[in-house]
């Protein structure tokens, strides 16, 4: 079977590698908040463009300090799409604030700018962009959008590690941006971590106190904060995962182009590719089929996985009965919930295997 992900796959010198790091950090006696966190923090700042990074326990979270950090709570709302991990809106939900869903674009699946104008309100305090499969979504207008409206963007980029909008990277667009080091995404570690980014110095103080149970210095607590820190050991593995991510997002990359080049169905549609391929990260390879549950089993059956993301849109989950959505609906919403596709494209995949994802597709007789 062609999996969505393989990570027992990863290369000999890549595991020894991680193997030393874990070593190193058992053998420090020191696991919580040093070195290798606060090493990791300029690494990933660096990588991505940011000036500042604070390493935390997951993406979610991520999200919900950021918010948190800006001063949204009750009372305020947040404008985000329905397309995408339920984490996205928990965050929101988490901080107090109510969200707002706006529809999306059927040809990315990201938030559409003109649905979020109709969404905005005297309440709206941001709106957070989901920089949907790995591609960038269209900052450029919502910068634009948010300035004028006086409002906050904020960017979930647990998906987009590396993905550039304009030549710009994505988590510079916004307030600040929320990454996930969840094992599947484009950079992840062996279990859960996060990591905020943003331009500012205080917003990034506020979110090193809010990670560390809102302390200012030890035992003074001006603030209610949380336990969100990024271990050592994981800070370690990010470490060397990372010098792995620019040969690997290439490999997405090229998986992507040979798919979109290859994939001729009648019953099957490629989410079309940006012209810039610094947009898109590839994190997942998206079809979209009238008939997805038979292509899902014509593939199985063919020896490769697949799934939906995602079958269920955010506002047909319990805890969004009765939250705001964009007046005219959210139609593109439903329609890509009910016909959406990923097909395998970890790094890892060899061509054999990129040529038996395009065949499987091929001869589907749906
Ligand atoms: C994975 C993901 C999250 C949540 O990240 P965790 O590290 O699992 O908390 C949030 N938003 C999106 C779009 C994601 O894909």
């Amino acid at each position: 079977m062609i999996a969505m992900n393989d990570f027992k796959r990863d290369d000999e010198e890549l595991v020894r590698q991680e193997l030393s790091a874990v070593e190193r950090v058992l053998r420090s006696g020191w696991w919580i908040l040093g070195a290798e966190v606060g090493a990791f923090e300029a690494e990933w700042a660096d990588w991505c463009g940011a000036k500042h990074a604070a390493g935390l326990a997951n993406g979610m979270d991520a999200l919900e300090i950021g918010l948190r950090a800006l001063g949204i709570g009750p009372g305020d709302e947040v404008v985000t799409t329905p397309m995408t991990a339920f984490a996205t809106v928990l965050s929101i939900f988490r901080t107090g604030a109510s969200p707002v869903l706006a529809d999306i674009d059927p040809d990315t699946g990201i938030l559409s700018t003109e649905s979020v104008k109709r969404c905005l309100s005297k309440a709206t305090r941001a709106v957070m962009v989901v920089h949907l499969y790995g591609q960038a979504g269209p900052v450029e207008e919502l910068a634009g959008i948010c300035a004028k409206a006086g409002i906050h963007l904020v960017e979930d980029c647990a998906q987009a590690h590396g993905a550039k909008a304009s030549g710009k990277p994505c988590g510079t667009w916004g307030a600040f941006a929320g990454w996930s080091f969840y094992p599947t995404k484009n950079l992840g570690t062996a279990g859960d971590g996060g990591a905020l980014t943003t331009e500012s110095a205080a917003l990034d103080e506020k979110v090193r106190r809010i990670r560390n149970y809102g302390q200012s210095v030890r035992y003074q607590h001006p603030e209610i904060g949380m336990n969100s820190r990024l271990d050592e050991l994981h800070a370690a593995i990010l470490r060397e995962r990372l010098k792995r991510l620019e040969p690997w997002t290439a490999r997405r990359r090229a998986i992507a182009h040979s798919y979109a080049d290859k994939i001729r169905h009648p019953k099957v549609r490629v989410l079309p590719l940006p012209a810039d391929p610094a947009r898109h990260v590839h994190h997942l390879f998206v079809v979209v089929s009238p008939v997805r549950e038979a292509l899902q089993a014509h593939l199985k059956a063919s020896g490769v996985d697949s799934l939906f993301h995602y079958p269920i849109p955010a506002h047909h989950q319990p805890p969004c009965a009765g939250v705001r959505v964009d007046p005219k609906g959210l139609g593109a919403a439903e329609e890509h919930a009910r016909t959406c596709l990923s097909l395998p494209i970890h790094p890892q995949m060899s061509d054999a295997e990129v040529a038996k994802v395009v065949e499987a597709v091929n001869t589907f007789k749906g």
